[in-house]
């Protein structure tokens, strides 16, 4: 279990602490404190972190160090006097690169004559950013031969499909086949007795989900060894109802039942995939070491949450309108090693 959040301030962090102790049950026993620090002046944050780990009321004992930036402490567990609870401190610089912000819709990145999954030279197609599906219109050349294109397209449809399906027919987002595009949507209704009843509504009318699964952070990240599980912290929860049906609904005292599945390795790989081609775009194919990630797209490697992972803070508000998508890429430093971390 993880906390993470931007340095600001001794008793900010006293504060995250307490927060991070609360969501703990007594079976917790190791926990993370993830501090990011755009200060300049990061050996006065560790000291001062560290007085503040210090001072928490729960404090035991420690730290033990674990890297330049990575401090274990003991705790004692906040629903039980007589059991420890471990605390591991993370502090890592990021650094903002907001003013290198580009608006890249539309862009052609040149390709490097390989795919960027395998690096094979046959024959190669564009392999868009952002799933041509969700509105993207950014992409690299010559990007990815036809095996990996497979892979690639069945990621994005996946997510088109499945995860935004019905978010795209409220948003009318464009479609490769138009003729797909649904005409109307089915809802699941619960009456006042009971009872259960499947509705259809036309786009416009239905009353649309979104759930977004909140896993830990990507393994790499606190530091833990590679592992198949996705630890679910939370969800983010998006809704439209119509007002029509939002009036009926209180009279009638019924709800609407949103149902669903998702495959949280496929939607990870999807994201993964995104994250990658941002990267290749930005820092050119030999700009970085790209570890695992091709293989991991590829599902070649299987530990997905080592690379995919989701910040528990809250959802930055929305962009400005006509903005779809925003994905940032930055540098941050774990373990005394050098990372891009990509952001969508
Ligand atoms: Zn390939």
């Amino acid at each position: 279990m993880a906390e993470c959040k931007f340095w600001s301030g001794h008793k900010a962090l006293i504060e995250t602490a307490d927060q991070l102790l609360g969501y703990t049950t007594w079976r917790d026993t190791r926990t993370a404190l993830i501090i990011f620090n755009r200060n300049v002046d990061f050996s006065k944050v560790i000291s001062e972190a560290q007085r503040a780990m210090k001072d928490h009321q729960h404090y035991k004992s420690g730290p033990t160090k674990q890297g330049e930036t990575i401090f274990r402490y003991v705790f004692t567990h906040p629903d039980d006097k007589q059991r420890d609870i471990i605390v591991t401190l993370m502090l890592f610089i990021c650094q903002s690169h907001k003013s290198r912000m580009l608006d890249i819709q539309g862009f052609r990145f040149p390709g490097y004559g390989r795919c960027i999954y395998c690096g094979s030279t046959g024959p190669l197609k564009d392999e868009h950013i952002i799933p041509f599906s969700l509105g993207g219109k950014a992409l690299i050349e010559a990007a990815s031969c036809g095996d990996c294109e497979k892979v690639t397209s069945y990621l994005d449809g996946y997510l088109a499909r499945q995860i935004f399906h019905e978010y795209r027919a409220h948003a009318g987002m464009k479609s490769r086949r138009p003729k797909e595009r649904p005409t109307e949507l089915e809802a699941e209704i619960v009456k006042a007795d009971g009872t259960r009843e499947v509705r259809v509504f036309a786009p416009k009318e239905h009353p649309y989900f979104l759930v977004m699964p909140v896993w830990d952070l990507p393994g790499i990240m606190l530091a833990e060894e590679p592992n198949h599980n996705f630890e679910i912290m939370q969800a983010h929860a998006y809704w439209w109802i119509p007002e029509s049906m939002q009036k009926t609904a209180e009279m009638e005292r019924e709800q609407v039942r949103a149902t669903g599945t998702i495959n949280y390795t496929a939607f990870a790989r999807g994201i993964a995939r995104i994250a990658y081609c941002q990267a290749v775009a930005h820092l050119g194919l030999a700009g970085f070491d790209a570890m695992d990630l091709p293989g991991l797209i590829l599902r070649k490697y299987p530990y997905v949450p080592y690379y995919v992972g989701v910040s528990r803070e809250d959802p930055p508000p929305p962009e400005p309108r006509g903005h779809l998508h925003r994905i940032d890429i930055e540098p941050v430093r774990i373990k005394d090693q050098d990372h891009w971390m990509v952001s969508l």
